[in-house]
């Protein structure tokens, strides 16, 4: 072989292998990526399960919770997209949201998020937050 077909051959081969490490990465990163969102799935499907036990069944520990919660909802309907988006969400024009069953929505929609880790759960931002512990009020002297 020519010396500059070699170097051509050469140069291939290693246009190859630099091409076959990138699809390598990015195959792993994508590997990498279904992992972390089906964990993230799960963590949402076990938060869906938490605030349906605790907001049917776990009254005066939900009222605790509640009482470290600070804010108002902004209507943007993330907490009605986890894991799926609920049929009865009507969303609109100027990016809010309406629950097409309001007045008879299920416990876990009218009291969320009752504690922090449910606004971690979502997929979006929540316009609700929490403090650490519940302020205790002075007497004035
Ligand atoms: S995610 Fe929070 S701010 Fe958005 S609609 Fe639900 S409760 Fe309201
Ligand atoms: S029932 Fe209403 S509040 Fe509950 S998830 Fe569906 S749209 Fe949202």
């Amino acid at each position: 072989m020519k010396p500059n077909t070699q170097s051509r051959a050469g140069r291939r081969a290693a246009s190859d292998g630099a091409r076959r490490a990138f699809e390598e990465r990015l195959a792993a990163a994508k590997r990498l990526r279904a992992v972390e969102d089906a964990r993230f799935r799960a963590r949402q499907a076990h938060g869906k399960l938490r605030r349906f036990v605790n907001s049917n069944f776990r009254r005066d520990e939900v009222i605790a919770k509640l009482a470290l919660r600070r804010g108002d909802c902004n209507r943007c309907g993330a907490c009605c997209e986890i894991l799926f988006k609920c049929p009865f969400l009507k969303k609109h024009g100027d990016g809010t949201t309406t629950c097409g069953i309001y007045e008879d929505r299920p416990n876990q929609c009218r009291l969320f998020p009752i504690e922090r880790r449910d606004v971690e759960e979502l997929r979006g931002s929540c316009s609700y937050y929490f403090i650490e512990k519940p302020i205790k009020l002075e007497r004035a002297s």
